[in-house]
Protein backbone atom coordinates (compact mmCIF):
# COMPACT_ATOMS: atom_id res chain seq x y z
CA UNK A 1 0.00 0.00 0.00
CA UNK A 2 2.58 2.68 1.10
CA UNK A 3 4.31 3.59 -2.20
CA UNK A 4 7.15 5.33 -0.10
CA UNK A 5 8.93 2.64 1.50
CA UNK A 6 9.69 4.58 4.50
CA UNK A 7 9.45 3.48 7.95
CA UNK A 8 6.50 5.12 10.92
CA UNK A 9 7.66 7.97 11.64
CA UNK A 10 7.96 8.86 14.96
CA UNK A 11 5.22 10.55 15.94
CA UNK A 12 3.07 7.35 14.81
CA UNK A 13 2.46 5.87 18.31
CA UNK A 14 0.57 2.21 18.17
CA UNK A 15 -2.64 4.28 18.88
CA UNK A 16 -2.45 5.94 15.90
CA UNK A 17 -1.67 3.17 13.95
CA UNK A 18 -4.53 0.98 15.29
CA UNK A 19 -6.23 4.39 13.69
CA UNK A 20 -4.40 3.90 10.30
CA UNK A 21 -5.82 0.46 9.92
CA UNK A 22 -9.65 0.91 11.58
CA UNK A 23 -10.12 3.93 9.06
CA UNK A 24 -8.37 2.32 5.89
CA UNK A 25 -10.75 -0.97 6.41
CA UNK A 26 -14.00 1.99 6.79
CA UNK A 27 -12.63 3.98 3.83
CA UNK A 28 -12.27 1.01 1.90
CA UNK A 29 -15.81 -0.64 2.50
CA UNK A 30 -17.87 2.02 3.28
CA UNK A 31 -16.74 4.61 0.43
CA UNK A 32 -14.37 3.34 -1.95
CA UNK A 33 -17.54 1.53 -3.28
CA UNK A 34 -19.62 4.49 -4.27
CA UNK A 35 -16.55 6.87 -5.41
CA UNK A 36 -17.85 6.41 -9.19
CA UNK A 37 -21.49 6.70 -8.51
CA UNK A 38 -20.92 9.88 -6.72
CA UNK A 39 -18.77 10.75 -9.92
CA UNK A 40 -21.65 10.40 -12.01
CA UNK A 41 -24.20 12.28 -9.45
CA UNK A 42 -21.64 14.81 -8.51
CA UNK A 43 -22.29 14.48 -5.11
CA UNK A 44 -22.14 12.51 -1.86
CA UNK A 45 -25.18 12.28 0.46
CA UNK A 46 -25.33 13.59 3.34
CA UNK A 47 -25.42 9.90 5.59
CA UNK A 48 -21.44 9.52 4.67
CA UNK A 49 -21.04 12.64 7.66
CA UNK A 50 -22.95 10.65 9.86
CA UNK A 51 -21.32 7.38 9.25
CA UNK A 52 -17.85 9.47 9.53
CA UNK A 53 -19.07 10.51 12.85
CA UNK A 54 -20.24 7.03 13.74
CA UNK A 55 -17.04 5.42 12.74
CA UNK A 56 -15.49 8.38 15.19
CA UNK A 57 -13.39 9.53 12.02
CA UNK A 58 -14.67 13.29 12.72
CA UNK A 59 -13.00 15.75 15.50
CA UNK A 60 -10.67 13.42 16.50
CA UNK A 61 -8.57 15.98 18.72
CA UNK A 62 -11.34 17.23 20.61
CA UNK A 63 -11.52 16.10 23.65
CA UNK A 64 -13.40 13.26 25.46
CA UNK A 65 -15.12 15.61 27.37
CA UNK A 66 -16.72 17.14 24.72
CA UNK A 67 -17.73 14.76 22.76
CA UNK A 68 -14.11 13.67 20.71
CA UNK A 69 -11.39 10.83 21.43
CA UNK A 70 -9.00 13.22 22.88
CA UNK A 71 -6.36 12.87 20.26
CA UNK A 72 -3.88 15.60 18.97
CA UNK A 73 -3.36 16.30 15.44
CA UNK A 74 -1.46 13.36 14.45
CA UNK A 75 -5.01 11.64 14.32
CA UNK A 76 -6.54 14.19 11.98
CA UNK A 77 -3.51 13.43 9.88
CA UNK A 78 -3.92 9.98 10.05
CA UNK A 79 -7.57 10.17 8.88
CA UNK A 80 -6.79 12.99 6.45
CA UNK A 81 -3.96 10.89 4.79
CA UNK A 82 -6.21 7.82 4.41
CA UNK A 83 -9.08 9.95 2.86
CA UNK A 84 -6.48 11.01 0.65
CA UNK A 85 -4.85 6.75 -0.17
CA UNK A 86 -8.67 6.18 -0.86
CA UNK A 87 -9.31 8.48 -3.46
CA UNK A 88 -11.97 10.78 -1.47
CA UNK A 89 -10.40 14.27 -1.96
CA UNK A 90 -13.76 16.13 -2.03
CA UNK A 91 -14.97 14.74 1.57
CA UNK A 92 -14.83 17.80 3.72
CA UNK A 93 -14.35 16.28 6.84
CA UNK A 94 -10.28 17.44 7.25
CA UNK A 95 -11.79 21.24 7.33
CA UNK A 96 -14.56 20.16 9.39
CA UNK A 97 -12.64 18.55 12.10
CA UNK A 98 -9.13 19.98 11.81
CA UNK A 99 -10.44 23.91 10.94
CA UNK A 100 -13.85 24.37 12.08
CA UNK A 101 -14.09 22.36 15.25
CA UNK A 102 -10.70 23.42 16.60
CA UNK A 103 -11.97 27.38 16.73
CA UNK A 104 -14.55 26.70 18.54
CA UNK A 105 -11.92 24.50 20.82
CA UNK A 106 -9.49 27.23 20.85
CA UNK A 107 -11.41 30.47 21.06
CA UNK A 108 -15.44 29.27 21.99
CA UNK A 109 -17.15 30.12 25.34
CA UNK A 110 -17.58 26.98 27.49
CA UNK A 111 -21.35 27.38 26.67
CA UNK A 112 -19.99 27.41 23.03
CA UNK A 113 -18.22 24.62 23.46
CA UNK A 114 -20.79 22.43 24.60
CA UNK A 115 -23.89 23.30 22.11
CA UNK A 116 -21.29 23.05 19.09
CA UNK A 117 -18.24 20.24 19.78
CA UNK A 118 -20.58 17.28 20.38
CA UNK A 119 -22.53 17.69 17.27
CA UNK A 120 -19.55 18.33 15.17
CA UNK A 121 -17.93 15.02 16.37
CA UNK A 122 -21.22 13.00 15.68
CA UNK A 123 -21.96 14.42 12.15
CA UNK A 124 -25.34 16.04 13.52
CA UNK A 125 -23.71 19.43 12.80
CA UNK A 126 -21.82 19.92 9.20
CA UNK A 127 -19.09 22.39 10.09
CA UNK A 128 -17.98 25.16 7.03
CA UNK A 129 -15.85 28.20 7.19
CA UNK A 130 -16.84 31.13 4.93
CA UNK A 131 -13.71 33.72 4.57
CA UNK A 132 -13.71 34.59 0.54
CA UNK A 133 -16.16 36.69 -0.76
CA UNK A 134 -17.07 37.92 -4.86
CA UNK A 135 -14.33 41.01 -3.85
CA UNK A 136 -11.70 39.25 -2.18
CA UNK A 137 -9.70 35.97 -1.17
CA UNK A 138 -6.24 36.71 -0.67
CA UNK A 139 -6.84 39.69 0.96
CA UNK A 140 -8.94 38.83 4.04
CA UNK A 141 -9.02 42.56 5.50
CA UNK A 142 -11.11 43.80 2.16
CA UNK A 143 -13.96 41.58 3.63
CA UNK A 144 -17.13 43.27 3.45
CA UNK A 145 -20.26 40.95 5.26
CA UNK A 146 -20.87 43.27 8.45
CA UNK A 147 -22.34 41.89 11.84
CA UNK A 148 -23.94 45.22 13.43
CA UNK A 149 -25.63 44.93 16.75
CA UNK A 150 -29.12 44.72 17.20
CA UNK A 151 -30.81 44.56 20.85
CA UNK A 152 -28.69 41.70 22.67
CA UNK A 153 -27.44 40.30 19.07
CA UNK A 154 -26.43 41.00 15.46
CA UNK A 155 -27.80 41.46 12.50
CA UNK A 156 -25.31 39.93 9.67
CA UNK A 157 -25.29 41.14 5.96
CA UNK A 158 -22.99 40.03 3.03
CA UNK A 159 -22.12 37.12 0.71
CA UNK A 160 -19.69 34.45 0.25
CA UNK A 161 -18.42 32.41 -2.45
CA UNK A 162 -16.04 29.19 -2.55
CA UNK A 163 -16.94 27.56 0.47
CA UNK A 164 -16.39 24.15 0.89
CA UNK A 165 -19.11 22.22 2.73
CA UNK A 166 -21.60 24.65 1.40
CA UNK A 167 -24.66 22.83 0.77
CA UNK A 168 -24.66 20.24 3.52
CA UNK A 169 -22.95 22.86 6.32
CA UNK A 170 -25.63 23.82 9.20
CA UNK A 171 -22.86 25.48 11.28
CA UNK A 172 -20.86 28.31 9.32
CA UNK A 173 -18.23 30.08 10.69
CA UNK A 174 -18.39 33.65 8.95
CA UNK A 175 -15.67 35.98 9.06
CA UNK A 176 -17.61 39.72 9.41
CA UNK A 177 -16.95 43.42 10.07
CA UNK A 178 -18.40 44.24 13.70
CA UNK A 179 -16.51 47.53 13.44
CA UNK A 180 -15.76 48.12 9.66
CA UNK A 181 -13.95 51.40 10.26
CA UNK A 182 -11.13 49.73 12.20
CA UNK A 183 -10.16 47.04 9.92
CA UNK A 184 -8.76 44.32 10.94
CA UNK A 185 -8.98 44.82 14.25
CA UNK A 186 -12.67 45.26 13.64
CA UNK A 187 -13.17 41.56 12.35
CA UNK A 188 -14.90 38.70 14.56
CA UNK A 189 -15.65 35.62 13.51
CA UNK A 190 -19.38 34.91 13.77
CA UNK A 191 -21.47 31.71 14.25
CA UNK A 192 -24.14 30.76 12.23
CA UNK A 193 -26.72 27.64 12.91
CA UNK A 194 -28.13 27.90 9.29
CA UNK A 195 -31.07 25.25 10.63
CA UNK A 196 -32.74 28.27 12.33
CA UNK A 197 -31.59 31.37 10.31
CA UNK A 198 -34.24 33.00 8.39
CA UNK A 199 -32.27 35.59 5.53
CA UNK A 200 -29.50 32.63 5.03
CA UNK A 201 -29.76 31.37 1.49
CA UNK A 202 -27.61 29.13 -0.37
CA UNK A 203 -26.63 29.58 -3.85
CA UNK A 204 -25.67 26.96 -6.42
CA UNK A 205 -23.37 24.20 -6.20
CA UNK A 206 -20.09 26.08 -8.09
CA UNK A 207 -19.02 24.13 -11.08
CA UNK A 208 -15.34 23.99 -11.04
CA UNK A 209 -12.56 21.80 -12.90
CA UNK A 210 -12.07 19.06 -10.12
CA UNK A 211 -13.01 18.04 -6.70
CA UNK A 212 -16.76 17.17 -8.41
CA UNK A 213 -18.40 16.07 -5.64
CA UNK A 214 -17.15 18.68 -3.46
CA UNK A 215 -20.71 20.99 -2.54
CA UNK A 216 -18.29 24.48 -2.87
CA UNK A 217 -20.43 26.85 -3.01
CA UNK A 218 -21.85 30.24 -2.54
CA UNK A 219 -23.85 31.51 0.60
CA UNK A 220 -25.64 34.77 1.34
CA UNK A 221 -26.52 36.60 4.60
CA UNK A 222 -29.70 39.16 4.67
CA UNK A 223 -30.41 40.19 7.70
CA UNK A 224 -29.50 37.33 9.62
CA UNK A 225 -30.56 37.38 13.36
CA UNK A 226 -27.77 36.06 15.63
CA UNK A 227 -27.97 36.00 19.30
CA UNK A 228 -25.03 37.45 21.55
CA UNK A 229 -23.09 34.21 21.46
CA UNK A 230 -23.54 34.29 17.63
CA UNK A 231 -20.12 35.81 18.44
CA UNK A 232 -17.09 33.35 18.67
CA UNK A 233 -16.01 33.79 21.65
CA UNK A 234 -16.54 36.45 24.15
CA UNK A 235 -14.78 39.80 22.34
CA UNK A 236 -15.41 41.52 19.70
CA UNK A 237 -12.25 42.13 16.73
CA UNK A 238 -10.48 39.12 17.68
CA UNK A 239 -11.46 37.51 14.83
CA UNK A 240 -8.11 38.66 12.52
CA UNK A 241 -5.56 37.10 15.30
CA UNK A 242 -8.14 34.10 15.73
CA UNK A 243 -7.47 33.16 11.93
CA UNK A 244 -3.89 33.90 12.01
CA UNK A 245 -3.55 31.59 14.76
CA UNK A 246 -4.85 28.82 13.73
CA UNK A 247 -3.95 29.30 9.98
CA UNK A 248 -0.66 27.18 10.08
CA UNK A 249 -2.94 23.49 11.29
CA UNK A 250 -5.22 24.41 8.10
CA UNK A 251 -1.94 24.66 6.40
CA UNK A 252 -0.58 21.74 7.23
CA UNK A 253 -4.03 19.61 7.07
CA UNK A 254 -3.39 20.50 3.14
CA UNK A 255 -0.15 19.29 2.74
CA UNK A 256 -1.29 16.15 4.21
CA UNK A 257 -4.30 16.04 1.45
CA UNK A 258 -1.03 16.51 -0.90
CA UNK A 259 1.35 13.63 0.38
CA UNK A 260 -1.58 11.37 0.23
CA UNK A 261 -2.31 11.96 -3.72
CA UNK A 262 1.28 11.46 -4.31
CA UNK A 263 1.28 8.32 -2.64
CA UNK A 264 -1.60 7.29 -4.61
CA UNK A 265 -0.31 8.16 -7.53
CA UNK A 266 2.57 6.72 -7.10
CA UNK A 267 1.00 3.51 -6.43
CA UNK A 268 -1.13 3.32 -9.31
CA UNK A 269 1.34 4.24 -11.75
CA UNK A 270 3.92 1.79 -10.47
CA UNK A 271 1.30 -0.80 -11.40
CA UNK A 272 -0.07 0.22 -14.52
CA UNK A 273 3.81 0.91 -15.86
CA UNK A 274 4.37 -3.11 -14.86
CA UNK A 275 1.44 -4.29 -16.47
CA UNK A 276 1.26 -2.07 -19.72
CA UNK A 277 3.25 -3.11 -22.66
CA UNK A 278 4.60 -1.47 -25.98
CA UNK A 279 7.18 -1.90 -28.45
CA UNK A 280 7.07 -5.95 -26.93
CA UNK A 281 7.73 -4.55 -23.28
CA UNK A 282 6.35 -3.24 -20.29
CA UNK A 283 6.38 0.55 -20.30
CA UNK A 284 8.27 -0.12 -16.50
CA UNK A 285 11.19 -1.45 -18.82
CA UNK A 286 11.84 1.47 -20.53
CA UNK A 287 14.91 3.38 -18.65
CA UNK A 288 12.83 6.69 -19.22
CA UNK A 289 10.16 5.08 -17.06
CA UNK A 290 12.66 3.88 -14.90
CA UNK A 291 13.63 7.48 -14.24
CA UNK A 292 10.49 9.67 -14.11
CA UNK A 293 9.68 7.17 -11.38
CA UNK A 294 13.29 7.37 -9.51
CA UNK A 295 12.82 10.73 -9.40
CA UNK A 296 9.12 11.38 -8.42
CA UNK A 297 9.63 8.64 -5.88
CA UNK A 298 12.79 10.41 -4.03
CA UNK A 299 11.36 13.50 -3.98
CA UNK A 300 7.62 12.46 -3.06
CA UNK A 301 10.31 11.06 -0.05
CA UNK A 302 11.79 14.34 0.65
CA UNK A 303 8.35 15.97 0.93
CA UNK A 304 7.16 13.19 2.92
CA UNK A 305 9.96 13.36 5.31
CA UNK A 306 9.16 17.06 5.91
CA UNK A 307 5.58 17.08 6.15
CA UNK A 308 6.17 14.48 9.23
CA UNK A 309 8.48 16.98 10.91
CA UNK A 310 5.81 19.86 10.08
CA UNK A 311 3.29 17.22 11.60
CA UNK A 312 5.76 16.61 14.41
CA UNK A 313 6.72 19.83 15.69
CA UNK A 314 2.85 21.09 15.58
CA UNK A 315 2.18 18.34 17.97
CA UNK A 316 4.63 19.90 20.00
CA UNK A 317 2.54 23.44 19.16
CA UNK A 318 6.18 24.74 17.67
CA UNK A 319 5.30 24.73 13.76
CA UNK A 320 5.26 28.38 13.24
CA UNK A 321 3.73 30.33 10.39
CA UNK A 322 6.86 30.36 8.29
CA UNK A 323 7.61 27.13 8.19
CA UNK A 324 3.96 25.76 7.85
CA UNK A 325 4.21 28.80 4.33
CA UNK A 326 7.30 26.55 3.53
CA UNK A 327 5.12 23.62 3.61
CA UNK A 328 1.95 24.01 1.60
CA UNK A 329 3.56 26.17 -1.17
CA UNK A 330 6.13 23.40 -1.59
CA UNK A 331 4.44 20.49 -0.99
CA UNK A 332 1.29 21.10 -3.29
CA UNK A 333 3.54 22.15 -6.69
CA UNK A 334 4.98 19.10 -5.57
CA UNK A 335 1.51 16.97 -5.90
CA UNK A 336 0.78 19.06 -9.11
CA UNK A 337 4.24 17.65 -10.73
CA UNK A 338 4.32 14.16 -9.63
CA UNK A 339 0.59 14.02 -10.72
CA UNK A 340 1.08 15.09 -14.11
CA UNK A 341 4.46 12.60 -14.36
CA UNK A 342 2.48 10.24 -13.57
CA UNK A 343 -0.35 10.91 -15.20
CA UNK A 344 1.97 10.96 -18.77
CA UNK A 345 2.76 7.42 -18.00
CA UNK A 346 -0.82 6.23 -18.37
CA UNK A 347 -0.47 7.91 -22.15
CA UNK A 348 -3.87 8.27 -23.50
CA UNK A 349 -5.60 6.18 -20.28
CA UNK A 350 -4.33 8.98 -17.99
CA UNK A 351 -6.58 11.56 -19.64
CA UNK A 352 -9.57 9.10 -19.51
CA UNK A 353 -11.75 10.16 -16.48
CA UNK A 354 -12.47 6.36 -15.67
CA UNK A 355 -8.95 6.46 -14.40
CA UNK A 356 -8.33 7.80 -11.49
CA UNK A 357 -5.22 9.65 -12.29
CA UNK A 358 -7.38 11.95 -15.02
CA UNK A 359 -9.73 12.41 -11.93
CA UNK A 360 -6.42 13.89 -9.50
CA UNK A 361 -4.67 15.30 -12.14
CA UNK A 362 -7.79 17.75 -12.00
CA UNK A 363 -8.51 17.48 -8.14
CA UNK A 364 -4.75 18.46 -7.64
CA UNK A 365 -4.78 21.83 -9.45
CA UNK A 366 -7.13 23.87 -6.46
CA UNK A 367 -4.44 22.88 -3.83
CA UNK A 368 -2.11 25.39 -4.81
CA UNK A 369 -4.67 28.10 -4.79
CA UNK A 370 -6.79 27.80 -1.49
CA UNK A 371 -5.86 28.34 2.31
CA UNK A 372 -3.98 30.85 1.08
CA UNK A 373 -2.52 30.93 -2.60
CA UNK A 374 1.25 29.87 -2.82
CA UNK A 375 1.98 33.42 -3.77
CA UNK A 376 0.82 34.66 -0.62
CA UNK A 377 2.68 31.70 1.17
CA UNK A 378 6.06 32.79 -0.42
CA UNK A 379 5.03 36.45 0.99
CA UNK A 380 4.72 34.94 4.68
CA UNK A 381 8.18 33.10 3.89
CA UNK A 382 9.83 36.31 2.96
CA UNK A 383 9.23 38.60 5.65
CA UNK A 384 11.62 36.37 7.31
CA UNK A 385 14.38 36.68 5.29
C1 LIG B 1 -12.47 24.55 -4.44
C2 LIG B 1 -12.27 25.74 -3.54
C3 LIG B 1 -12.63 25.64 -2.20
C4 LIG B 1 -12.49 26.75 -1.35
N1 LIG B 1 -12.94 26.66 -0.06
C5 LIG B 1 -12.99 27.79 0.70
C6 LIG B 1 -13.61 27.79 2.00
O1 LIG B 1 -14.06 26.73 2.50
N2 LIG B 1 -13.68 28.95 2.68
C7 LIG B 1 -13.18 30.12 2.17
O2 LIG B 1 -13.31 31.12 2.84
N3 LIG B 1 -12.60 30.16 0.96
C8 LIG B 1 -12.50 29.02 0.21
N4 LIG B 1 -11.91 29.06 -1.04
C9 LIG B 1 -11.41 30.34 -1.54
C10 LIG B 1 -9.89 30.41 -1.58
O3 LIG B 1 -9.37 30.43 -0.27
C11 LIG B 1 -9.53 31.66 -2.40
O4 LIG B 1 -9.89 31.38 -3.74
C12 LIG B 1 -8.05 32.01 -2.29
O5 LIG B 1 -7.75 32.47 -1.00
C13 LIG B 1 -7.64 33.10 -3.31
O6 LIG B 1 -8.50 34.19 -3.26
P1 LIG B 1 -9.15 34.76 -4.62
O7 LIG B 1 -9.78 33.61 -5.31
O8 LIG B 1 -9.99 35.91 -4.27
O9 LIG B 1 -7.91 35.21 -5.49
P2 LIG B 1 -7.22 36.67 -5.47
O10 LIG B 1 -6.95 37.07 -4.07
O11 LIG B 1 -8.02 37.57 -6.31
O12 LIG B 1 -5.84 36.36 -6.18
C14 LIG B 1 -5.68 36.28 -7.61
C15 LIG B 1 -4.21 36.03 -7.92
O13 LIG B 1 -3.44 37.13 -7.43
C16 LIG B 1 -2.42 36.66 -6.57
N5 LIG B 1 -2.19 37.61 -5.49
C17 LIG B 1 -3.09 38.17 -4.65
N6 LIG B 1 -2.49 38.99 -3.78
C18 LIG B 1 -1.17 38.94 -4.07
C19 LIG B 1 0.00 39.56 -3.52
N7 LIG B 1 -0.09 40.38 -2.47
N8 LIG B 1 1.21 39.29 -4.07
C20 LIG B 1 1.32 38.43 -5.12
N9 LIG B 1 0.26 37.82 -5.68
C21 LIG B 1 -0.96 38.07 -5.16
C22 LIG B 1 -2.95 35.35 -6.02
O14 LIG B 1 -1.90 34.52 -5.55
C23 LIG B 1 -3.66 34.78 -7.23
O15 LIG B 1 -2.71 34.14 -8.07
C24 LIG B 1 -11.97 27.95 -1.87
C25 LIG B 1 -11.58 28.04 -3.21
C26 LIG B 1 -11.74 26.96 -4.05
C27 LIG B 1 -11.34 27.10 -5.48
Amino acid sequence: MDALDLPRPAWMTEDLVLLEEQARRFIASEYVPHLDEWNETGMYGREVWTKAGGAGLLCPAIPEDHGGVGGTFAHEAVIARELSLGGFDSFGAPLHSGIVAPYILNYGTEEQKKKWLPRLATGELIGAIAMSEPGTGSDLQGVRTTAKKSGNGYLLNGSKTFITNGQHANLIIVVAKTDPKAGAKGTSLMMVETDDAPGFRRGRKLAKLGLDWADTSELFFEDVKLPAEGLLGSEEGQGFVQLMRDLPQERLIVCTAAIGMIERALRLTIDYVKERKAFGKAIIDFQNTQFELAECKSEATIGRVFHDHCVERHIRHELDTVTASMAKYWLTDLQNKIVDRCLQLFGGYGYMDEYPISRMYRDARVQRIYAGTNEIMKLLIARSL
